[in-house]
């Protein structure tokens, strides 16, 4: 259980109610169509869901992670893709929120907030060569006078297809490794921005991942965020912000399979008794639930210190958040993993089958092992932090 402040818990109702009486009943429709559920969208913005990030002068709030990760959860509870879509937005802003100058925030914030424009933002690092290893990216940014010139491609952009405006990481300076790369905001409508092929996925069923296509798209000193060479560090700190909220979508895809499997097993009778009665199943029950809150404790834990705004990179090594954001995710992930292929095995065949929704909650949950930096990939952040204390 968790101790929310009254505002959190707040944001929380609201986002539960949503889930529950509008989200849900469209899960099992939008998983089987893959139709980007542009109703849903329409409906977190009148919440407020799509501006969480956003200064309070916007209706938002200010960069609140827990906020986002409540939000995150109840909507992950029923559907994973529609609870992916205004997660992968939040981290198409983050970049913004982090290095935007005041022109670009009040520029991009009003569109983002303006009632009469539905505005989706991505986050675009990954490319078909750089993945794991973004670093080695292939996009550059070429300056030439006054403006930059923008060519490559990006590879499995969430909400790529859809949005208005994309965080774009480049290089400028490729001899520099990570010290070449820069951030730019990019617009869907730039001449030269092209929509490539999207990808015929497992899971997350109504979300989209998509290619981007840059064709020298002309780009100004005022699409730079930050300064030129600082495209890496704003790309990992948007990352250690948001991998908590991947984290509690995990556990919202976990605690949605448990919540059904329980269910089940209490309404299911074999030889003659309800399946809840077997000793197997509520060891496995029991194990499914312990793991779903030791999940959440992290998850929430790693929001509340980045809500002490402690993630400024000099104080963030200093008490290791970038290490618990990290454990965050990664356990969160791996826990959505095992507690939905549980779940699926308490319901037997009908488990397995497309009628119940546990075999979706499955699928979906896989995606959590692999975005924002796959699981493998936060071992090595969380044991090079390990070991760094231990040196220090
Ligand atoms: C549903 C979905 C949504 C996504 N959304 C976005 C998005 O919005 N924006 C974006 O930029 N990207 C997005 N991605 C891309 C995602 O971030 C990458 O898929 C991920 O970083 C892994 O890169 P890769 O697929 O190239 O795998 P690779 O890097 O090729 O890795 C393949 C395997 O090797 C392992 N591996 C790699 N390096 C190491 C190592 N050093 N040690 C041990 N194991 C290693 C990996 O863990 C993995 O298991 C999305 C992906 C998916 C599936």
């Amino acid at each position: 259980m968790l101790n929310l402040t009254e505002k959190h818990a707040l944001i929380q109702k609201i986002a539960e109610k949503l889930a529950k009486e509008k989200v849900a009943p469209r899960a099992k429709e939008i998983d089987s169509t893959g139709a980007f559920p542009w109703d849903l969208v329409d409906l977190y913005k009148k919440q407020g869901f799509l501006y969480l990030m956003l200064p309070e002068k916007f209706g938002g709030l200010d960069g609140d992670i827990t906020s986002l990760c409540v939000v995150t959860e109840e909507l992950a509870k029923v559907s994973g893709a529609s609870s992916l879509i205004p997660l992968a937005h939040h981290v198409g802003v983050m970049p913004i929120m982090i290095a935007g100058n005041e022109e670009q925030k009040d520029y991009l914030y009003s569109k983002i907030a303006a009632p009469d424009n539905l505005c989706v933002v991505a986050f675009a690092l990954t490319e078909p060569e750089a993945g794991s290893d973004a670093s080695h990216m292939r996009t550059y940014a070429t300056k030439d006078g006054d403006y930059y010139y923008l060519n490559g491609k990006k590879a499995m952009i969430t909400n790529g297809a859809n949005a208005q405006i994309y965080s774009v990481f480049a290089a400028t300076d490729s001899k520099k490794r990570t010290a070449g790369i820069s951030a730019f905001y990019v617009e869907k409508d730039y001449p030269g921005v092209i929509i490539g092929k999207s990808e015929d996925k497992m899971g997350m069923i109504g979300s989209d991942i998509t290619e981007l296509i840059f064709d020298n798209v002309r780009l100004t000193k005022d699409n730079l965020l930050g300064k030129e060479g600082q495209g890496w560090d704003i790309a990992m700190s948007t990352l250690n912000l948001s991998r908590p909220a991947v984290g509690a979508q995990a556990v919202g895809l976990a605690q949605g399979a448990l919540d059904y499997a329980v269910d089940y097993a209490w309404k299911r009778v074999q030889f003659g008794q309800k399946l809840a009665d077997f000793e197997g199943i509520q060891f496995m029950v029991a194990d499914m639930a312990t793991k779903v809150e030791a999940a959440r404790a992290l998850v929430y834990d790693a929001a509340h210190l980045l809500d002490m705004k402690v993630y400024e990179r000099d104080k963030m090594s200093a008490i290791g958040v970038d290490k618990l954001s990290a454990m965050a995710k990664v356990y969160s992930a791996d826990v959505a993993m095992s507690v939905t292929t549980d779940a699926v095995q308490i319901l037997g065949g009908y488990g397995y089958t497309k009628e119940y929704p546990v075999e979706r909650m499955m699928r979906d949950a896989k995606a959590t092992q692999i975005y924002e930096g796959t699981n493998q990939v936060q071992r090595i952040v969380i044991a090079r932090d390990v070991f760094r204390h231990l040196h220090a």
